[in-house]
């Protein structure tokens, strides 16, 4: 009978988002042989332009992915659109089994398996996620200056989230939800016009599809025109905990500046480490990713071994 072969990658890159698609380019053009693998759920799915991305300002998220796919055909870079289920590592390198139950090994893996948001539990929140709901100021906080703004968090959070929106807007409402909050926070809001709402939030009120009234659990609503909140993410793969990564307190995977994880032959890029959280920061992640991976299988090439101290060059 005859016997399915794995077949057999440089490098496989879990994630098909700004990271995992930017090292893809640089893995192709240094002529590896890549395999990208995306379950299709990039973090700003919700959201409709992409902003902040020098040269694409703003940019359809999904036309930034289908024209670095595009740009992929060119290479030695096969893309799969398939969730990773499980991967081990196995002969020096990592072994995977994909959704389809088919597997795939390579010599060394990236993961650029971003992060998932926590949506806070509100309702009308979800219909308006990343029309008029947003986490990041410095994505959307642009196109809504000089606004009414929320900042939506748990006690001290709203207020540390309402001070950064200050930069976008003077009209900045906080809303804690029905957590108190202390008397030096209640200053800081109040030095700094920031309106302060501790009731519990009822449910957002929506108007031709944008935000246009905030309800309290008493007290009347307040009119607003997007809400920003602080309400936490985790990784949405597992596969970096199962593969035995290192994680920092903040819940990212540990890495070093050139994306090493601590697990050897193991990378890591995009929001994933949680550096700053931008889609150019996750191309740029990537990149930096994509050249320590072939500076390592450069020397297995050669018959060397890169020691743990000259693992990380500074220049090419
Ligand atoms: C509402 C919203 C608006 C935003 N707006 C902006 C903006 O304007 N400008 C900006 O710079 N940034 C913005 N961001 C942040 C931006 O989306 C992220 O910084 C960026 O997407 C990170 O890229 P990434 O490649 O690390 O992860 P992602 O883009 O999240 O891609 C990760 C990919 O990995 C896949 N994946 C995960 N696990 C597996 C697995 N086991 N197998 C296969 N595939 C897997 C996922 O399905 C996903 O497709 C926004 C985020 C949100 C939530």
């Amino acid at each position: 009978m005859a016997r399915s072969v794995t077949a057999m990658f440089d490098v496989i890159i879990i994630g098909g988002g700004p990271a995992g698609l930017s090292a893809a380019l640089i893995l192709g053009r240094a002529r590896r042989r890549v395999l990208v693998c995306d379950a299709g759920r990039p973090r700003n799915e919700a959201s409709t332009r992409l902003n902040g991305f020098l040269t694409r300002d703003p940019i359809e998220p999904a036309e930034l992915l289908r024209t670095a796919r595009e740009q992929l055909l060119r290479y030695d870079v096969e893309f799969r659109p398939q969730e990773v289920v499980s991967a081990r590592p196995h002969g020096g390198g990592f072994e995977l089994t994909l959704a389809d139950g088919s597997a795939a090994r390579c010599r060394k893996l990236l993961l650029a398996t971003g992060v998932r948001d926590i949506l806070p539990t509100i309702p009308g929140l979800a219909e308006l996620y990343g029309r008029a709901v947003f986490h990041c100021p410095y994505c959307d906080g642009w196109e809504h200056r000089d606004r009414c703004l929320a900042a939506y968090g748990r006690g001290h959070a709203a207020i540390g989230l309402a001070l950064s929106l200050r930069t976008w807007s003077g009209d900045v409402l906080a809303c804690t939800d029905g957590e108190p909050i202390d008397a030096r926070h209640a200053a800081l809001a109040a030095r700094n016009g920031i309106r302060v709402r501790p009731e519990p939030v009822e449910r957002l009120e929506a108007s031709s599809g944008a935000l246009s009234r905030i309800h309290f659990a008493s007290g009347p609503p307040e009119s607003c025109d997007a809400l920003f909140f602080n309400t936490g993410q985790y990784q949405r793969s597992p596969l970096a905990k199962s593969l035995g990564c290192k994680f920092k307190p903040d819940g990212g995977v540990e890495s070093t500046d050139r994306q090493c994880t601590s697990v050897p032959g193991l990378y890591v890029a995009g929001d994933a480490d949680k550096d700053v959280q931008f889609a150019i920061v996750a191309a740029a992640e990537g990149a930096t990713a994509a050249v320590a991976i072939n500076r390592e299988l450069q020397d297995e090439d050669r018959g060397e071994q890169r020691d743990k101290a000259s693992a990380h060059p500074t220049t090419h």
